[in-house]
Parts: structure tokens; sequence; C-alpha cells
């Protein structure tokens, strides 16, 4: 592989009813996703045709991904994860049930370590058993993240996490997150300040730095509603800095509206659909799809990289 930086292609699965307003937050309609399907009577599955949509680009395109997966989608949709997974693809871990393990406010524990790590290890066996692959790396749902957070992950035995995003416009973190810029780095125990010396790599999210202002430009619902050249310029400057990531999710192109009854999230859904596709295929375009990689392909053994080796000395 060569050593040009890398751009790893990542997916978060998961479904309407996995959002902060429905699930998984303090102020959420259900209090959990468990909860949502015992009182819910209508039609849940709005993933499984973006999903096959998303399945067909990245074979259309030619390029592998990191799914980081919701671990109840197994139980909820059936032969979903392991189709991803038999199509070539790289799973992570996107949680048990989506829910927030910070307090969004106040940035504390929303869960004692213990039953964190019970939630944790469920979710990563059912990923396993679905997939057959060893489920190496993590994303919090929402982004929520603390370095409590990464010691856990890597005591059962994950090698990565991939949520920590820096910019000027908000941070969903424990931490300042002074010295993380947009490249893999070693975070510090109990911390995701970089500088540690650990067998735990963290792939934070790319932005677009003018003139000190860091605009965030990771995707997600960014490709619904940002400019698509700021993202592109985002992408383009974070990957002169080094590898990094790009993220999004099949609700993002998503050809149906699915029951979200109040005006503020329906207008934060309104790019859904062909104009958050276009800018996800643009995006892999402009990179050009033999920098386009799965995580797996960034970490071997636990140790952070196999290529891009000068992120590693910053
Ligand atoms: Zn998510």
């Amino acid at each position: 592989m060569s050593n040009r930086p890398k751009l790893a292609l990542t997916i978060d699965l998961e479904d309407w009813y996995h959002l902060p307003p429905i699930t998984g937050a303090p102020d959420s309609t259900f209090e959990s996703v468990e909860q949502f399907f015992e009182e819910w009577n209508g039609r849940y599955d709005y993933l499984t045709a973006p999903t096959e949509r998303t399945l067909n680009i990245l074979d259309d395109i030619g390029v592998r991904a990191t799914f980081f997966v919701v671990a109840d989608i197994v139980d909820h949709y059936p032969g979903l994860v392991s189709e991803i997974a038999k199509r070539g693809h790289d799973i992570a871990c996107h949680g048990l049930h989506h829910a927030c393990a910070i307090d969004p406010d106040t940035k504390r524990p929303g869960f004692e370590p213990d039953e964190y790590q019970d939630r944790l290890r469920t979710a990563r066996k059912k990923l396993e058993q679905a997939s057959g692959q060893e489920i190496a790396g993590f994303r919090a749902p929402n982004a929520y993240v603390g370095g409590w957070m990464l010691d856990v992950l890597e005591e059962l035995g994950f090698v990565y996490d991939s949520s920590v995003a820096r910019n000027s416009l908000y941070n969903k973190t424990d931490s300042s997150l002074e010295g993380v810029s947009t490249n893999p780095y070693v975070p510090c125990k109990g911390e995701l300040r970089p500088g540690g010396s650990r067998r735990f790599t963290e792939l934070p999210w790319p932005y677009y730095d003018i003139g000190g202002i860091k605009l965030p430009a990771g995707g997600g619902p960014l490709t619904r509603l940002a400019p698509e050249r700021l993202l592109q310029a985002g992408v383009r400057q974070s990957l002169q800095r080094g590898t990094t990531i790009f993220y999004f999710h099949p609700l993002d192109i998503c050809r149906e509206s699915f029951p979200v009854d109040d005006s503020i999230q329906r207008l934060f859904w309104k790019g859904r659909g062909k104009r958050a596709e276009n800018c996800v295929r643009n995006i892999i375009n402009t990179v050009g799809v033999d920098r386009v990689v799965g995580c797996d392909e960034l970490i071997t053994n636990g140790t952070p990289l196999t290529v891009g080796g000068r992120e590693l000395k910053q």
C-alpha cells in the first residue's frame, strides 16, 4: 500500500428511531429502544432500502468501507449485517442501542463503567456472530465520547475508536481536544489527548481550518446540510495533514421520509436523498478510489498504522 494519506470511508448504520429525539438521549420521546419496540405499532424499517442502496453505490464506485453498526440491528433486521460483511466490508461497533454514553450537557458518564462494559460486550458478541468478523473498532453513538470510554474499549480488546471531532462549532467530548488534529493518534490513558503509548488508536474526523476557525468536515448531517465545496475543501485539507475519515448514514441517502413529526427535525433532514448521495459520490471521486479504505486497512494488531507513518510522529 502506498504511503500517501488515506481516507477511511465509514458508514454509521442506525435507523430513525435510534436518533436522539426518539431514543438514547435524556430528553428522547422513548426511554430506550426496548420501550420503543414495546409501544410502536407502525412500520419501523426505513433502513434496509438505503443500506442496499449504499452497498450498490460502494460496488458501483469500487470501494470498501467500515460499517459502524448499532448492535440491536442484528435482532431487528435479520440478515442485514451478514450481507454487508459478505459483500466485503468491515464491521465495527456503534453501541448496543445507540444511547449516549455521556450526558450531552454535563459530559458526565451516563453509565457505570461495569454496565458500560457489559453493554459493549453484548454488542460486540451480536456483531461478531452476525458478521463472522472480529470486531475491533468503535464509534460512539451521536459522537458523545469521553476518555474513560476508550479505556473500557481497550480493556475489552477493541483497538481503535473513531468518534473525536475537533472543530470551532461544537465539542461533544469531555476533553478540551487540545493537540487533536485530523490524523490518527494514540490517546493518553483516561483522556482524549494525544501522546499515549498503548495499543489503541483514535481516528479523528476532518475539519476545514480557515484562518484558525475550524469548520467540521466529517460528513453525516453535513452531506445533507453544508455546501458541498466546504466539505470537499475540508477533506482535501485534512488529507494534506495525513490520513483521516469521512462518514455518512444510509439514512442520509434515504429517499423516503420517516416518522419524525417536528418541524425542526424535518428541516434537519431536508437534504436527505439525492443531494447527500451526490455529495458522498463526489467526495470519493475527488479523493480518488485508490486512497479510500476501510478502517481495518489502517490498523494492524492494535498498533497504529501501516500507512501514513508520519502521523505517528506528530
Ligand atoms: Zn449514530
